[in-house]
């Protein structure tokens, strides 16, 4: 029987995870078909996931922190930061796991070594990508727009940030892993910070991927070398399919056939 995976977001239609998972089933005859399901309420992912018989799916914003809390089960990276993007039923119970962080550390392989790196936003996707570079001994600050959500970086982040009390350093690597940007013309923070911050990093890259976010725009004015998460979402997509497939696909043609879905 062919098996059914989905992404869970909102916004959801943006996302090419169907594209880039469905060209992996197809290129290489695997018996599966990948669909997007626009979620309001993250407390009905359980039930959702279990009522469209999935055997896995994704899971995009704002839903990553309610898809840790509908697991039975999470493994790996994804217990030591709260957040989940991927899941898996086996045999009925709901599994979680990240494979957001490890998609970014290879994103930013060819910026070369990192040592100071301010993350704006406190969201999912923050706490994955700066866990993760903590745990590479790098250096990472943390800027948002409120205080709630950095409590969760007071004790494993170099410093905290609001808007209201940032002060500025050298960086190797400034990432917008904020929503701004992705459906609207906003910047992660206030115009003369953005520009401040631009102005005393090496290499810029935004979570956001598909359209030049106002943040990436901004850093291109200044010839700063950019990315936009286009890379990331390979990255976290290969190793996603991967556990989709629970192995069964090599993951060198995995990600061969999921970057051929990116010329599409
Ligand atoms: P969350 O909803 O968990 O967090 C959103 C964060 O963005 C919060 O810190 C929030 O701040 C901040 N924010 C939202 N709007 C604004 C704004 N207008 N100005 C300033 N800050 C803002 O989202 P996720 O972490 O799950 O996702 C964030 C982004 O990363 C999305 O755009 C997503 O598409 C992208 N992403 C890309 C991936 C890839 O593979 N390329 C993988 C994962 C995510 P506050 O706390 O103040 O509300």
């Amino acid at each position: 029987m062919k098996k059914l995976f989905a992404i869970f977001g909102n916004p959801v239609s943006h996302s090419r995870s169907p594209l880039m998972h469905n060209s992996v089933f197809k290129g290489l005859n695997y018996k599966a078909c990948y669909t997007r399901v626009h979620l309001l309420d993250g407390t009905k992912l359980r039930e959702t996931f279990f009522n469209l018989k999935l055997s896995g799916a994704n899971v995009t914003v704002p839903h990553k922190e309610a898809a840790f809390k509908a697991c039975d089960e999470v493994r790996g990276f994804a217990k030591k930061v709260g957040v989940v993007n991927t899941l898996i039923n086996e045999n009925g119970k709901l599994i979680g796991y990240n494979t957001d962080a490890d998609g970014f550390m290879f994103a930013i392989e060819e910026f070369g070594k990192i040592n100071n790196v301010l993350v704006i936003g406190a969201g999912g996707t923050a706490k994955a990508l700066a866990s993760r570079l903590i745990q590479n001994n790098i250096k990472v600050s943390v800027l948002n727009r409120s205080a709630s959500r950095l409590e969760y970086f007071k004790d494993i982040a170099h410093r905290c940030y609001t808007w209201d009390n940032f002060e500025l350093e050298k960086y190797d690597l400034v990432v917008n892993t904020t929503s701004a940007g992705l459906k609207d013309d906003e910047l992660p923070a206030p115009k003369d910070m953005i520009d401040d911050i631009l102005d005393n990093t090496l290499f810029v890259a935004d979570a956001i991927y598909g359209n030049l976010t106002p943040f990436l725009k901004q850093a291109n004015e200044k010839a700063i070398t950019y990315k936009d998460g286009a890379d990331m979402l390979l990255g976290q997509g290969v190793l996603a399919n991967e556990l989709f497939v629970n192995k069964e696909l090599k993951l060198k043609k995995i990600k061969f056939f999921m970057q051929k879905s990116f010329n599409l």
